[in-house]
């Protein structure tokens, strides 16, 4: 592999994501992730969807400043949450909310069949797909819009993974999800930390929720006149 400079490299970041799952596992249940999540993290370039200034930085386990007060998540976090999709042995279509610098979904595209992304600040989804499409991931679209709808035109997904901090679910989202799906979403009061959700769908239809650790992520934008219930 291509060497980053003394701060930063891709194999100290997968030593790094190895370690905080063990850390971690009595909250999440799971000592490590997946072969398919992991060699994921292995290959998608992430100094490519970090601003220039923070190349050096692109392979530490860290959230980073992505511009328009965004950040694009820290990599144990993306790890975790592709993990708790349990997309791995699925010819999955998969949707995503908050497509930010396009990173997660990326990681998404090496294991899904399908991902459809949704981006708030159109900036950033243009700027996403275009550096996507740029690194040959044609299994994936981006859209500018509220998520807080999902995109039915794709539904249903075996997996939804929402990557900004909702006050509650969007209840659209469990719609758009097959019977077995898994909804990933971090859910608290804005600015405060959140409970990252693991949603699973069951084949009856009936959703049931599991916390699994606390997390914070940007807020969920969305218009107050369409309130969240
Ligand atoms: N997965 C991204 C994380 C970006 S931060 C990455 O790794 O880069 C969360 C993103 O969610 C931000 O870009 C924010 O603009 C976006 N967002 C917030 N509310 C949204 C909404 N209602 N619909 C779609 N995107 C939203």
């Amino acid at each position: 592999m291509q060497s980053y400079g003394n701060y930063s490299n891709p194999e100290d970041m997968i030593a790094d994501i190895v370690a905080e799952a063990r850390l971690t596992e009595t909250y999440t249940g799971r000592r490590k992730f997946g072969e398919k999540v992991m060699s994921a993290m292995a290959r998608v370039p992430r100094h490519e969807f970090v601003p220039e200034n923070m190349k050096q930085c692109a392979y530490i386990n860290s959230p980073l400043a992505i511009g328009y007060g965004q950040t694009i998540s820290q990599p144990y976090i993306v790890a975790l949450m592709t993990d708790l999709l349990e997309i791995e042995n699925r010819e999955a279509r998969v949707l995503e909310i908050g497509t930010g610098c396009g990173y997660q979904t990326a990681i998404l595209a090496e294991i899904a069949r399908e991902v459809f992304s949704i981006e708030v600040i159109g900036e950033l989804a243009e700027r996403a797909a275009t550096l996507l499409n740029k690194l040959g991931y044609n299994n994936v679209t981006v859209k500018t819009g509220d998520g807080y709808f999902g995109w039915p035109e794709h539904a249903p997904y075996d997996g939804i993974i929402v990557t900004a901090a909702a006050t509650k679910i969007p209840p659209a989202l469990l719609g758009q999800l097959k019977p077995d799906g898994r909804l990933v979403i971090p859910v608290g009061a804005r600015y405060a930390s959140q409970d990252l959700l693991v949603v699973r769908k069951g084949k009856d239809g009936t959703a049931k929720k599991k916390k699994i650790l606390p997390v914070a992520f940007v807020p969920f934008r969305h218009d107050p006149e369409e309130p969240f219930n």
